[in-house]
């Protein structure tokens, strides 16, 4: 049994928390989602190698998640290893206009940061809840910014070939993906921060943050936007025009605030969700003949949905 040899072997040589059957709703802002078979917290590259090597030998599958802002887990949840980024991930560092941080870092640590010292480049990311790391992984922006136009540097941990230092330039970032997504474990990145004029970043901050909350269901479950904006079009405006404003499957609902939001209104299940999805995707193909393609990542089986 690949996976409980590799509870025992993780157990065994991790310093960090490993744990069994960890539901996977406590690790998902749409708090939905079965359990992980294994869930292992990483406090140091020497444990990142070391969980990567054990899962490797044992072939059992993994994946890296953040703050799990941007993921559906299945209800049956993920048959291999959640590896999440812990303590010394956590930290970061400010220096001649270059900010240091560790990928389990937090945005809002980051934006905090910008907003009391006045750093440039920052502002847009206010109010977004994921860490670096599935940042530079998604390319997370908005239409003031995105990650991947202040990256210097990347530091990953490619299995098989060690830590790797990715220039920005060379990342081949794209809207809401990036070359890092699906390579390795992002553990560090270097981005360019310029002092600015602080009261004039704060007063940007404070407005973005002030549209975030009129324009998003900020009190209700989800994973932001569901879908990618077709080239030259707004999801949500083809969302809200095909009539699906409000839909509802299960505990799942198109949201009244943003369309192009699916929230967890209650008691939602991931077939809900994924469901919803789907009725979604064919009312706007059958009105308005566009495809839309779901910017959030699934993790786990969704067939039997
Ligand atoms: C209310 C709300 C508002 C949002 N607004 C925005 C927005 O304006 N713009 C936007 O772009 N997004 C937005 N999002 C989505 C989400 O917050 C971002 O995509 C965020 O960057 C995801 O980070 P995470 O740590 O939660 O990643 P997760 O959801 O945990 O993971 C996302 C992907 O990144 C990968 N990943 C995570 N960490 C690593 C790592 N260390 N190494 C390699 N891969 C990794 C995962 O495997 C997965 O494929 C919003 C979400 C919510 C809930």
């Amino acid at each position: 049994m690949p996976l409980t040899e590799a509870l025992a072997r993780l157990k065994s040589t991790i310093a960090g928390d490993v744990r069994a059957a960890e539901p996977m709703a406590r690790h998902t802002t749409y708090r939905v989602g079965g359990p992980a078979a294994i869930h292992v917290q990483l406090d140091t590259v020497a444990d990142v190698t070391t969980a990567l090597a054990v899962l490797g030998e044992e072939g059992v599958p993994w994946t890296v998640v953040g703050k799990g802002s941007n993921l559906l887990v299945s209800d049956s949840g993920y048959e291999g290893a959640v590896l999440v980024l812990g303590r010394e991930f956590k930290r970061h560092t400010v220096d001649d206009g270059l900010l240091k941080a560790g990928a389990a870092t937090v945005l809002g640590v980051l934006v905090q940061e910008g907003f009391h010292h006045g750093l440039t480049g920052l502002s847009w990311a206010v109010g977004i809840p994921g860490t670096l790391g599935g940042a530079l992984a998604m390319n997370a922006g908005t239409r003031n910014g995105s990650i991947g136009e202040t990256v210097d540097t990347v530091t990953l941990l490619v299995p098989g070939e060690g830590l790797t230092l990715v220039r920005g330039r060379d990342v081949g970032w794209a809207y809401r993906t990036s070359g890092l997504s699906g390579r390795g474990i992002i553990l560090e990145a270097v981005l360019r921060v310029g002092e600015g004029d602080a009261v004039r970043i704060r007063a940007e901050m404070e407005r973005y943050l002030k549209e975030r909350k009129a324009a998003q269901p900020l009190g209700m479950p989800s994973a932001g936007s569901v879908f990618v904006n077709p080239e030259g079009l707004s999801a949500g405006r083809l969302i809200e025009s095909a009539g699906c404003k409000g839909m509802r499957l299960g505990g799942a609902q198109v949201s009244q605030v943003h369309a192009n939001f699916i929230v967890n209104a209650g008691g939602a299940t991931a077939r809900d969700i994924v469901g919803l999805i789907r009725k979604v995707q064919m009312t706007v193909r059958d009105t308005h003949g566009v495809e839309l393609r779901p910017e959030i990542r699934f993790l786990g089986r969704f067939d039997e949905a």
